[in-house]
């Protein structure tokens, strides 16, 4: 049998090289705020947000305004991962948030006409994945790609850096609410529009209320937050892919790193998620219209299917550290309190260093806190959303893309070939309503 040994070199792909761009479009005459109505508002920018509107560009549907915290496309994803020192995607390349079965390009497609630009590890991942084998994307590529995506589907012309802050569900449109920096003053706006898509994204998850009280102890942060360059001993709880690149970058700059693991042991993958649910009979397991799976099943499945792992390229490198002493690992070991630069285990062990940093994941945005309590419908963290259009069930004119939709679509959903999938179905959905001139303003 052969031994899959991915090697760590796959994980050094060089960061922010000279890339050719697409001309960025001159918007001098642009009104600052974004307009007062629109067929569809899309929310968040993200890969998700990215692909909806890739997706309703294809379908003719372009009175589309599209609001941003960052007001750049996959702004806070690439600042995650170069936060991190994350410098190839966990995907691969088959998943980009490009639009299906039209004759755009594709991520691989893309790469391969940058050829020059890549290194010789990258170009052999490329063809590695022509052979239909797993293969890593340089996230290089990845921010060229979204940047193309946006720049051919014009994007830019529609995307107004601002917040959005309330969304009034009605009958036949929606009013969606927000602020927008206007010359460093910060301006109010509502948008009347006839559909509006949630692509949120996710939060980082807090730790546990029981962990402190009060304010959060010094020398402690969390994985997004900037790990101090002198701290010589690093605690990192955690154990998934962000955790594994706090340790290898604290490792890299000479530090000691004590990692506590909740479970027996790290888990190694290729993905926090079973290849099965990116394909169609693995979603069919959430989403069978035929046998449709109950919500408590559902609900099993995603505790089960969706659990942090490490990708197999950082298995040596760990490993090699633990032998010679630099990494201590607790595994099966909780945390029973934080305090200052240090935590204590549940089996009442303590464990210092100069700088603790909490690695606990994400949370999905549900849309809570932007339309009503009863229209999200909440139920264990999930937003009650109509199976086939992914609109919400008391909000028909809302619908959500990206970790919002895992009880419908999987836990692929979290992912950017997830988004995909959602963004077909929205993107229908949305153009169905549009030809029948329902939500248009025109
Ligand atoms: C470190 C890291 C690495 C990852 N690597 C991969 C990977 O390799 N492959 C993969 O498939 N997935 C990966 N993921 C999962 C990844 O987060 C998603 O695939 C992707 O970023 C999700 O896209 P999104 O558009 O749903 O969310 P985001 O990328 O988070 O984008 C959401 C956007 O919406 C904005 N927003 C939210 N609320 C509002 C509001 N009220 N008003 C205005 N703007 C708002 C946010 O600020 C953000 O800009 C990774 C996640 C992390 C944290």
């Amino acid at each position: 049998m052969t031994r899959f040994l991915p090697h760590p070199q796959l994980l050094d792909s060089p960061r922010h090289r000279d890339w050719p761009r697409y001309p960025a479009p001159q918007l001098p005459d642009r009104p600052r705020l974004p307009p007062s109505g629109a067929d569809i508002v899309i929310v968040g920018a993200g890969p998700a947000g990215l692909a909806v509107a890739a997706a309703l560009w294809h379908v003719g549907v372009h009175d589309v305004v599209i609001i941003d915290r960052d007001g750049e496309p996959a702004a806070r994803f690439l600042d995650r991962v170069d936060r991190l020192g994350q410098r190839v995607l966990r995907s691969p390349y088959e998943h980009h948030p490009g639009v299906e079965g039209y004759r755009d390009c594709e991520l691989r497609d893309f790469a391969r006409m940058h050829w020059s630009h890549l290194t010789s590890v990258e170009r052999r991942e490329i063809r590695m994945s022509q052979a239909g084998h797993r293969s890593v994307v340089p996230v290089d590529v990845f921010d060229a790609y979204c940047r193309h995506t946006s720049a051919i589907h014009q994007v830019p012309q529609r995307l107004w850096r601002g917040e959005v802050r309330g969304i009034d569900a009605g009958a036949d449109h929606a009013t969606v609410r927000g602020s927008c920096q206007d010359n460093g003053v910060e301006r109010d706006f509502a948008i009347e529009a006839g559909h509006v898509v949630l692509c949120q994204g996710e939060e980082r998850r807090a730790a546990p209320a029981t962990w402190w009280r009060g304010d959060r102890p010094t020398g402690v942060g969390y994985w997004d937050e900037p790990v101090p360059a002198d701290a010589g001993r690093v605690v990192v709880v955690g154990a998934g892919l962000t955790a594994a690149h706090l340790i290898h970058n604290a490792l890299d700059r000479g530090a000691r790193v004590a990692w506590v693991v909740r479970e027996e042991a790290e888990r190694y993958q290729c993905s926090d998620v079973n290849a099965s649910f990116f394909r169609a009979e693995g979603r069919a397991r959430f989403d069978s219209l035929a046998r449709p799976a109950s919500w408590d099943e559902r609900l099993a499945l995603m505790g089960r299917e969706r659990r942090a792992s490490v990708m197999f390229e950082f298995r040596p490198l760990l490993a090699a550290a633990e032998e010679d002493g630099r990494l201590t690992v607790h595994r099966g070991a909780g945390i029973d309190a934080v305090t200052d630069n240090r935590v204590r285990l549940d089996d009442g062990r303590p464990v210092s260093g100069d700088h603790v940093v909490l690695a606990l994941g994400t949370l999905p945005s549900i849309g809570a806190g932007l339309l009503p309590g009863h229209v999200v419908g909440a139920r264990d963290g999930w937003p009650d959303l109509d199976e086939r259009t992914l609109a919400y069930r008391g909000a028909p004119r809302v619908f959500a893309a990206g970790a919002a939709a895992c009880m419908v679509l999987g836990p692929a959903a979290r992912n950017i070939d997830g988004h995909r999938v959602a963004t077909a179905r929205i993107a229908g959905s949305i153009a169905a309503a549009v030809r029948e001139g329902v939500g248009t303003r025109a």
